[in-house]
């Protein structure tokens, strides 16, 4: 990470030349095949953006190389701008190349733009192009270092994503609620149901905690996420797992902030969390972390050890497979119906977590399992990733909707889900299909661990029926 408080000399804020990139991104242009595998699979093309990683990467390859002539005879500019060649050096290189070297690697088509913004903007960092290049390009890399240096140095993205920003720097989450809200779950678990969430190192001994649950933003303040906070609650404690929430010292792991390009807010927020759970777990014997949002997952997985926090971090799918495993949790209730998985791409692309979710519901009686014709590796992106969840959707069709129409095309009773952000933008669609009548009323749009609990839970008894 870039040492924001004493910054090096050359350090660079994103790509702002096509010389910034790594020796990685100019080989990653050099050797794209064009084979569009990348541009089938990619959400926003799909959906009739103009962003196509397979052309976003060909421009990028015929800038460089127009540019080449350029660098190769020393040429260059720095943050200021200014020309860091002499005339002599540049005196021999075509005007073809001089002209090249002007161009904004950012911008509109009016400015002579190598990637116009709206293609940077559409990227939902699905990781659907990475996943399928048979020569392991890493679009999404160079796409957050463009983004870097926009929302950095120019102060220039989408301006409804400028809110998002300004919550996570003053209240630490990205809906700019207070604090105090997010123990709202704990208040409204105990009313519905009696079970105390305890705070580490408030209301239990952090040697006695075997998981620390980390809720997310979402899960503590969002209102459908927050039935599958308090399910899973409910089934730790069902399980007899002892846990512990972090309650109001949890603030936004800054993924957003990161995808977005904002890498001072990500590191700040980062820096402040690994604090955070360094502390609190400092004297717990196991240093695990379970998450039910698979963003809050990757992150903490797997970009805070850059940040000196190094922690298991499980998903919440993959402990309650274990809990099934271990007869700790026992589905009996049927829960009758046709139910198809919406594989989250942080949780299955980036982190290849496949099979705990369908397991779970394989072990739910009544369920029939169906697969949508993208899924797993080629799962179909909700629209929410890469920052895109705080931005409109002004160009093509939405994402959401796209997704929901693929599930819909096998007349499911639910569809299911393992993040709180797809939960979301699945829902949104679902309504959005019941309204216009394009969708059986009774369809829901849950997680997994809500329907894990109802086929764990007790159900209330009948009344007896009363004597004649
Ligand atoms: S990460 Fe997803 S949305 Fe972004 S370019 Fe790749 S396939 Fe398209
Ligand atoms: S999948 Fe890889 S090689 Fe094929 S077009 Fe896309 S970037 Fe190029």
């Amino acid at each position: 990470p870039i040492d924001f408080e004493d910054p090096a000399e050359d350090a660079v804020f994103g790509a702002s030349q096509v010389e910034h990139f790594s020796w990685k991104g100019i080989l990653d242009f050099s050797t794209c095949t064009e084979c569009g595998r990348c541009q089938s699979q990619c959400p926003a093309w799909n959906t009739g953006k103009p962003l196509s990683p397979k052309l976003l990467i060909m421009s990028l390859r015929e800038h460089a190389f127009a540019k080449a002539p350029y660098l190769l005879a020393g040429g260059g500019k720095d943050m200021e701008g200014s020309e860091q060649a002499t005339s002599e050096q540049l005196a021999g290189v075509p005007a073809a190349a001089l002209a090249e070297a002007e161009r904004p690697l950012v911008g509109t088509a009016e400015e002579g733009g190598v990637i116009d913004p709206d293609v940077l903007w559409s990227c939902t960092t699905c990781g659907a192009c990475v996943e399928q290049c048979p020569v392991d390009i890493e679009h999404i890399d160079h796409i957050v270092d463009m983004r870097r240096y926009q929302v950095m140095i120019e102060s220039s993205f989408p301006t409804e994503a400028g809110t998002m920003l300004k919550n996570l720097e003053n209240k630490g989450n990205p809906w700019g609620m207070a604090t105090k809200a997010r123990l709202d779950w704990v208040k409204e678990l105990k009313k519905e149901t009696g079970i105390e969430v305890p705070v580490i190192g408030q209301d239990i001994d952090p040697a006695e905690v075997e998981y620390l649950y980390w809720v997310g933003c979402a899960g503590a303040l969002e209102d459908r996420a927050k039935k599958t906070t308090k399910a899973f609650a409910e089934l730790l404690h069902t399980a007899g797992v002892k846990f512990a929430i972090l309650g109001k010292e949890e603030s936004c792991t800054g993924d957003s902030a990161r995808r977005l390009g904002n890498e001072f807010l990500f590191q700040m927020l980062g820096a402040q969390n690994v604090e955070t759970l360094n502390a609190a777990l400092e004297d717990a014997p196991l240093k695990r972390i379970v998450a039910t949002c698979p963003h809050c997952f990757n992150t903490i997985a797997n970009e805070y050890p850059q940040l000196g926090g190094h922690f298991e971090v499980i998903h919440h799918t993959q402990l309650l497979q274990h809990l099934i495993d271990e007869g700790k949790l026992v589905p009996v209730n049927p829960v009758e119906g046709l139910i198809t998985y919406h594989d989250p791409c942080y949780l299955g692309r980036h982190n290849k977590v496949y099979s705990p979710p369908r397991e779970i519901m394989d072990k739910v009686p009544g369920l029939r399992q169906q697969e949508m014709h993208r899924h797993k590796e080629r799962g179909f992106c909700c629209g929410a990733g890469g920052a895109r969840m705080w931005m409109e959707e002004r160009i093509g069709k939405r994402i959401n909707t796209e997704r929901v129409d693929e599930a819909l095309s096998l007349n499911p009773d639910i569809v299911s889900t393992a993040c709180p952000f797809c939960l979301v933008m699945l829902s949104d669609s679902v309504n959005g299909k019941k309204n216009e009548g394009a969708a059986k009323e009774h369809l829901k749009v849950v997680d997994v661990a809500q329907l894990l609990l109802d086929s764990v839970k007790a159900q209330p008894t009948e009344p007896e029926p009363a004597e004649v």
